[in-house]
């Protein structure tokens, strides 16, 4: 058989987003999204660092459309797919600020899709349409001092009386929670009903007793605000109850598959924006008299990295389809979860290996990316727990 040089395919080395899950509305959408993130965004980064980032990234957000990608029209949202949410988390690492992806992504991927799912029509109309707009900013309260993985574990309580619910007790590393003016709140409303004793509250964080102890310092993701919140005799109307009363344990589990699987797609997104500003670096810095990067060993070093970039979003893609098309993967979506952020980890660490001091060094943002990067193999549930929920879904 003879080939004509007309008929030689040449690898495509530069296919990396084209995957069946996109179309063209979802490029167009990225490509506004990435310029937004760079122009409007990325230039406060530094500044964020010390202070928080600015409320008006939520107004200004929402005024372009891009905090409710998913939800219905009528509330305001773009009427889109899951796969726009995992275009806005894709993008958001453009804005240089691991705080800045992870403030957002609470109000858009954590705390609304239990609003949007179990809300009332008058629950969406008080909190879901506002949230969407970027006028009211949202947080979600699950973790407390004294249980963190173990859910079942919490101890706030919501009594009823009359017609309202009187809330006691505290939550913790609750991101958003100094600028949010909304609590997605899980409670024990009965403590001897087991996993049926557990419900969801919308709490306004104006609301008598509610009291945002302290902001907690951390490792990284300094531009978010993280809260130390106190509960103390809070009255809440009962229809502010969300969802099925004795039914937020398995409402916030549902809530957490949606959130790992935004939290995959934002560590490959974020790794592979190290990894390509350390290609250039590879390219550019020199050592014995060549580029490091044609040392074998360092080529060797990007190879490795790209592979599991690669595996890692093909498997968050793949996932992302099946959730998509109404199945609810939750072994998968903590394979995507533990080996994204794993991988996340890993990509950023050898990265700023390969920047040798300069990696180390504040002004390559190297360094950042790396501390804030640490938090996805903790928070949303850690590579233990993830570990546990594949090991017993094969009746471990
Ligand atoms: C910066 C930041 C932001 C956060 N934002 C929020 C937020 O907005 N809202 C919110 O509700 N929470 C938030 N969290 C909390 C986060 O989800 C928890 O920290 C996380 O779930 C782990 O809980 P824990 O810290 O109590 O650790 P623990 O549950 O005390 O775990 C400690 C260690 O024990 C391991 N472990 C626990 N149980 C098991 C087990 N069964 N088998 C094996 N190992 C186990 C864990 O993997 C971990 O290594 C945030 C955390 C951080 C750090």
């Amino acid at each position: 058989m003879s080939t004509t040089a007309s008929k030689v395919i040449k690898p495509d080395f530069g296919s990396r987003q084209k995957h069946f899950i996109f179309n063209e509305d979802h490029d167009r959408l990225r490509e506004s999204i990435g310029r937004f993130v760079e122009k409007e965004l990325a230039p406060h980064a530094e500044k964020w660092e010390e202070t928080t980032f600015d409320d008006w990234v939520f107004t200004r957000m929402g005024e372009l459309g891009f905090l409710g990608l998913s939800m219905p029209e009528e509330y305001g949202g773009q009427g889109g797919d899951y796969y726009s949410n995992l275009v806005l988390a894709e993008e958001m690492p453009k804005g240089n600020s691991g705080g800045l992806t992870m403030g957002v992504a609470v109000h858009t991927d954590m705390a609304m899709p239990p609003i949007h799912l179990l809300a009332t029509e008058d629950q969406k109309q008080r909190y879901l349409k506002p949230a969407i707009a970027g006028e009211k900013i949202l947080c979600l309260g699950i973790t407390e001092p004294d249980a963190g993985s173990d859910v079942a574990g919490i101890k706030t309580r919501a009594v009823r009386d009359g017609d309202e619910f009187v809330i006691n007790g505290s939550k913790t590393y609750i991101t958003n929670g100094h600028r949010a003016h909304t609590i997605v709140l899980v409670v024990k409303t009965d403590p001897d009903a087991g996993y049926d004793g557990f419900s969801l509250f919308l709490v306004d964080m104006d609301s008598p007793g509610v009291i945002r102890e302290k902001k907690l310092e951390k490792l990284g993701m300094h531009a978010s605000d993280t809260a130390l919140l106190a509960f103390q005799d809070v009255r809440v109307p009962a229809e502010n109850l969300l969802g099925q009363e004795g039914k937020g344990f398995y409402h916030i589990m549902w809530e957490l598959q949606g959130e790992r699987l935004i939290g995959a797609a934002g560590c490959v997104a974020g790794a592979q924006r190290v990894f390509d500003k350390t290609l250039q670096y590879a390219f550019d810095r020199e050592a014995f008299g060549r580029s490091i990067g044609h040392f074998q060993v360092i080529r060797h070093k990007f190879a490795d990295m790209a592979t599991k970039l690669e595996a890692a979003r093909q498997l968050t893609y793949s996932t992302a389809w099946r959730f998509q098309n109404g199945e609810y993967p939750v072994r998968e979506i903590s394979m995507a979860k533990l080996f994204a952020s794993r991988v996340g980890m890993e990509v950023i660490d050898e990265c700023l290996q390969i920047h040798g001091g300069a990696g180390y060094m504040k002004e390559y943002g190297i360094e950042r990316a790396w501390r804030d990067m640490r938090l996805n193999r903790i928070g949303a549930g850690t590579d233990e727990i993830m570990l546990e929920v594949i090991g017993k879904s094969y009746g471990l």
